[in-house]
């Protein structure tokens, strides 16, 4: 399905490092490329509180969901390619599980990363696992193959802090990560921070915009001592009302239907089976309220595709703020609202000041 957002895809994010890797190589004065990879930050924001950036606007998947997103951001991939449609979704043996906690293996084929591409391009390949740290699974596996794990920072996964704290706790893991480096070798460091888990229960607060600011000073201090530095996200959040009408609409679509459901956030998705497929869409078009739409998934996810064949048969997509969420969440995510389908992709340098183009 087209979203209707007019701006490049988050699927060329790894096109768009490998130009600014190759850009530097050309110069014979490679730098440091650091990539902040922060979760859960919407395009207005980072506009607003990213002044000393050049920022681009991209365009985030179906569905708007970290495991997807992240993996089509560092792949290149849309999710019919990479195949990983959600968090909760049928295995290759059709087994329900949830990617951050499955450790089997996923077909589909090896198409390279970010990772990869600073390898050939003789970058150092670095991921500080930070957040997803606690997160040991396949997906994980896949998502940073070929990169040097720094393990041992965690940010918004590790106790609360105030904005202060957690940008030093983001410095000292980029020190720390530098330290480890080969003498003389530049590096690609990719840097995973959840704030995502910050804004899920306490939405885009005065702590999250002191510390937005703190990364803007961050980067700026880094690309003054000749870093590269990168910031980009997966999706934003919206403000999500659970609803125990539509929890237990489910719930009974369930029983007596024998169905499994699986997605995330504001995305679910019902394996209805042809069979009962007109009385589960009867059962839900009386009932859904008008805010949660239904789709046929075959409208997002090209049919005999990796995604499609994981993914259930009916999408119920949330358009306004009431839909199902994790006790004690206000904002969450996984539709198409324009503030989770923007995301910035943002660019520090010692020239970006003036405006002018990386050397
Ligand atoms: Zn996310």
């Amino acid at each position: 399905m087209p979203l209707a957002i007019d701006l490049p895809s988050i699927t060329t994010f790894r096109a768009r490092l490998q130009q600014l890797l190759a850009d530097s190589a050309d110069t014979g004065d490679r730098r440091h490329v650091l990539v902040l990879a922060i979760d859960g930050i919407p395009l207005s924001l980072a506009e607003e509180f990213w002044p000393e950036s050049r920022i681009d606007g991209l365009r985030s998947v179906f569905p708007t969901t970290s495991s997807t997103a992240w993996l089509s951001s560092l792949t290149g991939q849309q999710p019919e390619q990479h195949g990983i449609p959600g968090v909760v979704f049928r295995d290759d043996s059709g087994h329900l599980v949830n990617v951050f906690e499955y450790r089997g293996a996923f077909c589909g084929s090896d198409a390279g990363n970010i990772f990869s591409d600073a390898a050939a391009l003789e970058y150092w390949p670095v991921a500080i696992l930070g957040d997803w740290e606690p997160y040991e699974c396949t997906w994980r596996t896949m998502l940073l193959k070929g990169a040097h794990l720094v393990e041992g920072h965690r940010f918004y996964t590790a106790a609360p802090a105030n904005p202060g704290a957690m940008r030093d706790r983001v410095h000292g893991a980029i020190q720390s990560a530098l330290e480890r480096l080969p003498p003389g070798q530049p590096s690609l460091l990719w840097c995973f921070i959840d704030a995502d888990r910050h804004v899920h229960r306490r939405g885009y607060d005065s702590d999250l915009v002191h510390w937005l600011s703190a990364i803007d000073d961050l980067a700026a201090d880094f690309a003054s001592r000749g870093f590269i530095v990168v910031a980009h996200s997966d999706h934003g959040l919206v403000r999500t009302v659970h609803d125990p009408e539509i929890v237990s609409l489910l719930a009974g679509i369930e029983a007596d239907f024998g169905c499994e459901i699986g997605g995330a956030g504001r995305t679910r998705w019902i394996y209805a089976g042809q069979s009962d497929m007109d009385r589960v869409v009867s059962a839900l078009e009386r009932s859904l309220p008008s805010t949660v739409r239904l789709f046929p998934a075959d409208l997002f996810f090209r049919p005999g595709s990796l995604a499609r064949a994981r993914s259930g048969d009916l999408m119920l997509v949330a358009q306004g703020d009431e839909f199902m969420t994790f006790s004690g969440h206000i904002f969450d995510h996984g539709s198409l609202t324009e503030t989770e389908l923007r995301v910035p992709f943002a660019v520090w340098s010692a020239n970006s000041a003036n405006g002018s183009q990386l050397r």
